[in-house]
């Protein structure tokens, strides 16, 4: 009896557990950050790149790097990349110059061209992870274009680079170094509080739309920029993430979630994955993807930053 009695209560847990999972489950998402530091813009991209590294080294998440060629086409510049990949980290594709696929004045070939030339310099690397990350999100506004790139994209054997989670700290970063310009030798301190709000609340957003649009979660990337504000903040929103239930994977490992195999039928296409598929489904009530500073103005504006 004695011995039958914890087996028992064993089995209980066993079972209890496994009626859980499903809504057990973690949610899980990848980071990844694009463009690089450009030592030919930013003073102190040395220090920011060892910032960010550390951050992610401190907190033991892997992640991937999406450079954008131009802006790392230096000694100094892919120094700063290189440093990625001996912390065991990966680097994939974002094109040369940065183009926007989604402008009418940019070609398929000449888009194609600037994809390769950014292969070029990878080729420089020790390694380079054959994903690409489409610029601005931008996947095409004709039909040619854009199946001209997602098939250049298969025969040339790249992985999906896509974003599901879009948090725009590109407009949050934009308004730490107006202030910090504006307000010399004080330490930005108050936009920590916000830009964590922001990125939690997006996650939950797009959390919320693959549950809409896929009926189940899926493995999330997080798309973040090599700027000032997640060197200074991102071991703070690591922590803010995790304690909201998040757990961080590798960017590989998030890659394998099948609904990285789709390719919606939009134009224009691209944006996070989960809004385009949510656009192919006409799902009602859905707001522009780029979170541009409509939503965000306000927010900081209210707030004195
Ligand atoms: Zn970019």
């Amino acid at each position: 009896m004695l011995l039958i009695r914890p087996a028992v209560t064993a089995l209980i847990a066993c079972l209890v557990c496994a009626l859980m999972l499903p809504s057990a489950r973690a949610q899980r998402l990848a980071l990844s950050f694009d463009d690089g530091y450009n030592p030919d813009q930013l003073a102190n991209a040395r220090e920011l790149n060892n910032q960010l590294l550390k951050t992610l080294k401190d907190n033991e998440v892997k992640s991937i790097l999406f450079v954008a060629g131009a802006r790392v086409d230096s000694q100094d510049g892919m120094y700063l990349v290189a440093q990625w990949l001996q912390q065991g980290h990966e680097v994939g594709n974002h094109s040369y110059s940065h183009l926007n696929l989604g402008r009418v004045d940019v070609s398929l070939d000449a888009y194609l061209s600037d994809m390769e030339r950014n292969e070029s310099l990878l080729a420089r690397l020790p390694s380079w992870a054959r994903r690409y990350r489409f610029p601005y999100l931008k996947e095409g506004d004709t039909l040619a274009k854009r199946d001209g790139v997602r098939q250049w994209l298969s025969a040339h054997h790249y992985g999906s680079g896509a974003v599901t989670i879009d948090a725009s700290d590109w407009y949050y970063d934009q308004r730490l170094r107006a202030w910090m310009a504006a307000h010399p030798g004080q330490a930005p301190q108050a936009f920590k509080q916000p830009y964590i709000r922001h990125v939690l609340d997006r996650a939950r957003y797009y959390a919320g739309l693959a549950r809409q649009t896929m009926g189940r979660e899926v493995d999330h990337v997080l798309l973040l920029h090599t700027n000032t504000i997640n060197a200074l903040f991102l071991d703070d929103v690591i922590a803010a993430l995790r304690e909201a239930g998040w757990k961080l994977i590798d960017p590989s490992e998030a890659y394998a979630d099948s609904v990285y195999e789709q390719a919606p039928d939009v134009l224009p296409a691209g944006e996070s994955l989960v809004w385009s598929l949510a656009k192919k489904q006409g799902l009602k009530g859905l707001r522009y993807p780029a979170e541009s500073d409509a939503y965000e103005k306000p927010v900081l504006d209210a707030l004195g930053l």
